[in-house]
């Protein structure tokens, strides 16, 4: 079985009673089916405790104020991995904040930014992030499992990587081509043209492909109308999503609020959310330039993430649109904790923002698909259906087809 690990995967360690927001409170942790019959056989003065703080039919741990874990205590530390040792962690325990993809013969691994550790890591990384692989005995048979796809699919990642990796070009100008070229895979993998991908991955790593890109920046790029109508609507898409922690519908309301005013669409409304961003990607320039790469290093995480599971859904478009738009509304964020805090932004409010985000978004399965679902029918406003028509339709150069 072939593993892989990000190459800051041995960074992490756990701060546990330091941690500013434990993993340990605001969900419910599932216990898996051995950890339950472990526990179940556990004799002597623990026993109690696990019966009063276990729901045994439903197999998850109680909660107490503020979701906090029942076996979570006043110093933030388990008393479960206290009494018992760390062995007799479930496997969601055990497990977070990693974060595993299976496919046939490999197995991926990355750590959450859920974590505000793991953000902390991944965000403070200042080479491009790289991806580590080692075998290990063991494999597992897949039915039905699409072994071509599959490794068309890594591949077509491995470019993208490389993309996203290129420093010399501008972040807007490698997202755009890496949703190009997802785009254009997506096209070849419904048709089932699988080995065409080729051609695609080829297309993109050209100087021609570059500067059609640049020229579609330049033509949409200051369309700060769009912009506003699009994150505003992918706003209103995460009110749509199944709610994790209390406090984050109230987050949503008041960065909406910053960023957009009063419910109404004015134009006024519109003016002032577009001197905001000029105003906050000024600051940034000045403040905060290691912003590209942090951009960068969050697109790599989601791209990595998720985008080989399209052999499982066929979504892969929707996977790389998906990791955009996340990126797209963490800086919505930023800009609005910009202007809560008087014009300032440190570190930990972009680590704060990523966690929390990633902790609504993608601990959720629900969440995760109604995402991808919104992402195949909402797309980027360069990107719009009938623009994507027009270079299909070869009328805007033969670089596309
Ligand atoms: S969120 Fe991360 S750092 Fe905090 S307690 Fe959980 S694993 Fe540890």
């Amino acid at each position: 079985m072939l593993y892989t690990i990000p190459d800051y995967y041995q960074n992490f360690k756990c701060t546990a009673d330091q941690c500013e927001d434990t993993c340990c409170a605001g969900w419910q942790i599932a216990i898996d089916r051995k950890s339950l019959v472990r526990y179940g056989k556990v004799t002597g003065k623990f026993r109690r405790r696990l019966n009063r703080s276990i729901r045994w039919l439903e197999g998850t741990f109680k909660q107490g104020k503020d979701g906090r874990c029942d076996f979570l205590n006043e110093e933030n530390l388990c008393d479960l991995y206290s009494a018992l040792g760390k062995e007799s962690l479930c496997r969601t325990c055990r497990l977070y904040p990693r974060h595993i993809e299976e496919f046939e013969g490999v197995r991926e691994i990355t750590l959450s930014i859920s974590c505000p550790e793991v953000a902390r890591i991944l965000l403070k990384k200042e080479e491009p992030a790289r991806f580590l692989e080692y075998e290990k005995e063991g494999e597992e048979a897949y039915e039905d499992f699409d072994l071509l796809a599959y490794s068309k699919l890594a591949e077509g990642r491995e470019v993208m990587l490389d993309i996203l990796r290129m420093r010399e070009l501008g972040l807007e100008l490698r997202a755009g081509l890496v949703l190009a070229l997802a785009h254009d895979m997506q096209v070849r993998l419904k048709k089932g043209e699988v080995f065409s991908c080729d051609q695609v991955f080829e297309r993109y790593q050209k100087e021609k492909a570059r500067e059609f890109i640049r020229l579609k920046l330049m033509e949409s790029g200051d369309n700060i109308e769009e912009r506003y109508a699009f994150s505003r609507q992918m706003f209103q898409n995460l009110y749509q999503l199944e709610l994790l922690r209390e406090d984050w519908e109230s987050h949503l309301r008041e960065s909406e609020y910053l960023l957009y005013g009063s419910a109404d669409d004015s134009q006024d409304g519109r003016d002032a959310y577009g001197k905001m961003h000029q105003d906050f990607a000024a600051w940034l320039t000045v403040n905060m330039p290691e912003w590209e790469i942090q951009c960068e290093q969050l697109l790599v995480y989601f791209i990595y993430t998720y985008f080989c599971g399209a052999v499982y859904d066929g979504r892969a478009y929707a996977k790389i649109q998906m990791a955009a738009v996340s990126v797209m509304l963490i800086y919505e964020m930023l800009a609005a904790r910009w202007r809560k805090n008087e014009k300032q932004l440190d570190f930990e409010d972009v680590v704060e923002i990523v966690y929390r985000y990633s902790r609504e978004v993608e601990h959720s399965d629900r969440n995760l698909e109604a995402m991808e679902q919104m992402m195949e029918e909402q797309l980027i406003p360069w990107f719009s259906k009938e623009r994507c028509k027009e270079r299909i339709e070869g009328k805007e150069g033969k670089i596309w087809m």
